[in-house]
């Protein structure tokens, strides 16, 4: 199995120079488990970054640098003190799917299994497993899809970051298979379809919610939240 909807560049400097929120990060650590591509490519960016370091001359720094870092900090105390959160996940050498097929990082959320993962119905073919609770602006779930069934036509008022842990979909933008990543934002429109042969369960990271689109869709939004 190949992945071909890697996520992108930017991300996965993010990942590799520890500034993603813990629900991207989650998403990052577990598409690396499926994606030895990924995962090279943020050992390379590791690498690079430990090298900038390493070059980086104390001498170039002026005199007031040091001052003007710690005011810096200063302002930030708020955030910092709110950074006081859980390790972020990272992809350890030795994870694998394993039997379960659910990928380490992810496991270590989920207990060992998607079927004992508490699934709430959204309707008739759709059902979301909420992970990660309340971390500010982000929300992290799990979507299973019915196969052959579709997700409503739907834009975005953030970014959605979609991982394919089973099965597939397709939508307006191509085809996405296990360990694919899309992305999407406010840009975009979609109705994600799974494909017919089986479920599809995805990991989805939203920072803002959906907008449901189409003149039904319009009035829905009136009325939940998806
Ligand atoms: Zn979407």
């Amino acid at each position: 199995m190949t992945v071909t909807h890697r996520p992108p560049r930017e991300l996965l400097l993010d990942y590799a120079a520890g500034n993603l929120a813990e629900p991207l990060a989650l998403l990052v650590a577990t598409h690396l488990t499926l994606c030895p591509e990924s995962r090279r490519e943020v050992s390379e960016l590791e690498a690079l970054g430990g090298a900038l370091l390493e070059t980086a001359e104390p001498e170039s720094l002026s005199p007031d640098s040091l001052d003007r870092v710690l005011a810096r900090l200063d302002e930030q105390k708020p955030e910092a003190e709110t950074a006081a959160a859980p390790p972020a996940p990272r992809a350890e050498p030795g994870d694998t799917a394993g039997p379960s097929r659910v990928p380490g990082p992810l496991r270590r959320y989920l207990g060992d299994g998607l079927d004992g993962t508490d699934w709430r119905r959204l309707g008739p073919s759709i059902a979301e497993a909420k992970l990660l609770g309340d971390r500010p602006a982000f929300k992290t779930r799990l979507l299973r899809i019915r196969a052959g069934a579709a997700v409503p036509l739907h834009t975005h008022e953030g970014s959605e970051y979609t991982l394919v842990l089973e099965g597939g979909f397709s939508d307006e933008l191509g085809h996405y298979l296990r360990g694919d990543v899309s992305v999407t934002d406010s840009e975009v429109t979609h109705r994600p379809v799974a494909d017919d042969d089986e479920d599809c369960i995805c990991l989805v990271v939203t920072d803002a919610p959906l907008r449901l689109a189409g003149p039904f869709g319009r009035l829905l939004n009136r009325f939940v939240r998806f």
